[in-house]
């Protein structure tokens, strides 16, 4: 069968696995968290030839992750490190090549599709975003050093290890407050600062934490300094309006100010929303045939390694059929 770049007609390619070229597969996943893995274990189980394109840090966030006890299937928890690599190998066992390289550039203009690595061009039937997100950081010196020492960017995943502790959350969106809130449970108090004196957060988020007798605002405020040994002791806020810094014991810091979905690469190729999520429809398809997307790329709502597993299985299913339907 031949068709175009929107899916239908006649371009020239023809479509089937006729192409010999080693850069040439049936599948090429650009990413390689739980969702790129996720989908790269399907695919190759199926038979279909695929590659991942890593990224230069194989295993997206959870590589910065310590202990995930909320992964189902291990129950004394598992080290996000370790759970990438098991995934990993998981998807060798199957066959899936994989690149450690980071895509320059795609052409989803034409079939077969082009993806541009610093040092090769592979060509592909169909692709799989899972590029993933990035939290968004405070942007202060210190910050690197305390990541996993004090600093997280998710509650669910590290609330726990923050029991008894003095919790400060940043942010004033519907993240903060959740997290916020979540944290109470663990923490021996929850402070929320934020850079306004207005929240961004829903309004049945903010009835809740008003309402929270463990959570306490701190208005018009921003994080300017860290400061501890092998952790996190404490840190200076400033105070926006006045310039008044003070000085908080901390144990935990959690950084919730929204994420960047790591898409630069693909604009102006696929349709996105107005913050850079790739629109899926259809569960996993974006509005380029034959080019799908999966996990927090596209999901800004749970961000779990679990869901974007999950839809990197989806994409892998939806990736399967199509290939099956346009082939026959
Ligand atoms: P968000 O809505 O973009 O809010 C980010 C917050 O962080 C804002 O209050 C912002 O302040 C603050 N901020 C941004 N950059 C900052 C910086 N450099 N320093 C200090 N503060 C900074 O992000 P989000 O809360 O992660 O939510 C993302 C999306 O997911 C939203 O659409 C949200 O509704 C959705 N969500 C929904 C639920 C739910 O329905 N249960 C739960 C979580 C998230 P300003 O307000 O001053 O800009």
């Amino acid at each position: 069968m031949l068709y175009q770049a929107d899916g239908s007609g006649e371009t020239g390619h023809s479509f089937s696995s006729d192409i010999k070229s080693d850069n040439h597969f049936d599948v090429i996943i650009i990413g390689s968290g739980p969702a790129g893995y996720t989908a790269s274990i399907y695919t190759s189980r199926a038979k279909l030839k695929t590659l991942i394109i890593t990224g230069s840090l194989p295993g997206g966030q959870l590589m910065t992750t310590s202990e995930v006890e909320n992964y189902p299937g291990f129950p004394n928890g598992i080290f996000g490190p370790e759970l990438m690599i098991n995934m990993k190998q998981q998807s060798e066992r199957f066959g899936t090549a994989m690149i450690t390289d980071e895509v320059k550039k795609v052409n989803f203009n034409q079939r077969p599709f082009e993806i541009y690595t610093e040092s090769s061009i592979y060509t592909a039937e169909s692709v799989l975003i899972s590029t993933g997100a990035t939290p968004r950081k405070l942007g202060i010196e210190p910050e690197q050093a305390f990541a996993g020492r004090g600093i997280s960017y998710c509650a669910t995943c590290d609330g726990p290890f923050f029991k008894d502790q003095h919790i400060v959350v940043v942010g004033g969106g519907d993240t903060a407050l959740e997290e916020a809130s979540f944290l109470t449970k663990f923490g021996k108090s929850v402070k929320i600062i934020h850079r306004r004196e207005h929240l961004r957060a829903s309004k049945i988020l903010q009835e809740r934490a008003f309402e929270n007798p463990k959570i306490e605002f701190v208005w018009n405020s921003s994080v300017v300094d860290i400061k501890g040994d092998n952790k996190i002791s404490s840190i200076i806020i400033k105070n926006i309006k006045n310039g008044e810094e003070k000085k908080l014991n901390v144990g935990g810091l959690f950084v919730a100010i929204g994420h960047e979905p790591n898409t630069s690469i693909f604009k102006g190729q696929i349709e996105m929303d107005d913050k850079g999520y790739v629109i899926v429809n259809n569960y996993t398809q974006t509005n380029i045939d034959g080019v799908f997307a999966s996990g927090d790329v596209h999901d800004h709502r749970y961000r779990q390694a679990i869901t974007a597993a999950g839809f990197g299985c989806m994409a892998a299913l939806d990736i399967e059929k199509w290939l099956a339907e346009k082939r026959n």
